[in-house]
């Protein structure tokens, strides 16, 4: 089959781990008889550098045009590059920002899952975490909720005084809960729904949406949780969680919280989803400007968000199966990057794509 894919090489090591990606897709296409079609779309940094600003028009068009958007990662060093010298509106993130918005991604795909041959990275003792690690996809509301709502500061009776809002509408949580019950179908059927329906009443619309969308799915086993409780059983117990939906901002701060647990921020992919198939995917990390151009950047997060692509908007799940297999095999074969190694012997980014590439069967 033939598909036209966008492709965001981005700042700092943004260019090195894309390039090790569309390596291995590739050899993916080669492998198994597809054609895959690049279009480069300039995004953060580099958009600046070439257009004065962080995402123009036309770029927005060009990935509307594609089948999916595979991404490295944006942004520079705030302390030192003159990107972060520009107002808020023309600075790399702002570009981020505007691409989810005019694409409608309203869902955050992060899985957080524990390599077996990474086990000594993961911060929780094995006694905790258990014998068979753990495997969890935390999937966030991305438009909505406090970080889109009306913002108001002023001063009332002499007191500088700030206001966020946190909105949902049925509509916006329905559309979620939705993509996570399907998420979970393909998966070991359970959603863990969080909020904090105790104190929100956004939390208490969430919870009642969310339960009338499981009635559609009787396989599927939901349960509900309260943030709070949420972060402490992350750490208590990760094993307990499939799919976990929630809104924007507990997502935010509970899928970083789940990749930490990991202990392998470089090993980790994302996939931001709009009403579609169409799909932004891009690792967890950021742009790494300590290590850029050094060609050292582990680029298995890339390669693995490269995976969900295939799985979730271009529907190869076999393909998207070969490519985690090949990424099983390379740490499984005693192969590191800088990050995850934890000795002197450790290969380089492009030799990392390459090898990965190489075992696509
Ligand atoms: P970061 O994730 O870029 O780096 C944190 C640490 O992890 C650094 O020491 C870095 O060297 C290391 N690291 C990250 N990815 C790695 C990889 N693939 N291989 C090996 N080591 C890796 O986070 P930061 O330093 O807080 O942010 C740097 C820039 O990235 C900032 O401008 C930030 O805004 C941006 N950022 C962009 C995105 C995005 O594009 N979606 C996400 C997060 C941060």
């Amino acid at each position: 089959m033939n598909f036209k894919i966008g492709v965001i090489p981005g700042d700092g090591i943004g260019p090195e781990i894309t390039a090790e990606a569309v390596k291995v897709l590739d050899a993916v296409a080669a492998g198994f008889g597809h054609t895959f079609e690049y279009e480069e779309i300039l995004l953060g940094g580099a958009s600046i550098d070439v257009h004065g600003v962080p995402l123009t028009d036309e770029a927005v068009e060009t990935a509307r045009g594609c089948d999916a958007v595979l991404m490295g990662s944006i942004g520079g060093d705030a302390a030192t590059s003159p990107w972060y010298k520009l107002e808020p509106s023309k600075r790399p993130e702002a570009g981020l920002l505007k691409i989810r918005k005019e694409l409608g991604l309203f869902a955050n795909l992060r899985p957080a899952y524990l390599y077996n041959e990474l086990k000594d990275a993961c911060p929780i003792k094995e006694s905790v975490i258990g014998p068979d690690g753990f495997d969890m996809i935390i999937v966030r509301e991305l438009t909505g909720g406090l970080y889109f709502g009306d913002r108001i500061t002023e001063e009332v009776n002499g007191v500088m005084t700030a206001v966020d809002t946190l909105s949902y509408n049925e509509k916006e949580i329905r559309r979620i809960a939705v993509r996570a019950f399907d998420i979970a179908m393909k998966r070991r059927k359970k959603v863990t729904s969080v909020d904090k329906a105790n104190v929100l009443d956004s939390s208490r619309l969430w919870r009642k949406i969310v339960e009338e969308v499981a009635e559609d799915y009787p396989e599927v086993t939901l349960e509900h949780m309260l943030v709070d409780n949420c972060a402490m059983q992350l750490v208590h117990n990760p094993a307990q969680f499939d799919v976990v939906v929630t809104e924007n901002m507990f997502g935010d701060i509970l899928s970083d919280e789940a990749s930490m647990v990991t202990g392998s921020i470089g090993m980790l992919s994302s996939a931001s989803l709009n009403e579609t198939k169409f799909g932004l995917y891009e690792p967890s990390h950021g742009s790494a400007p300590d290590i850029a151009g050094k060609g050292i950047a582990n680029p298995i997060a890339t390669i693995l968000s490269a995976a969900m692509m295939l799985r979730y908007s271009l529907d190869l799940d076999r393909e998207a199966d070969a490519v985690e297999a090949a990424v099983e095999r390379f740490l499984a074969e005693g192969n590191r990057t800088v990050d995850i190694a934890a000795g002197e012997k450790w290969l380089g980014t492009s030799a990392a794509g390459d090898m990965i590439a190489g075992m696509i069967s």
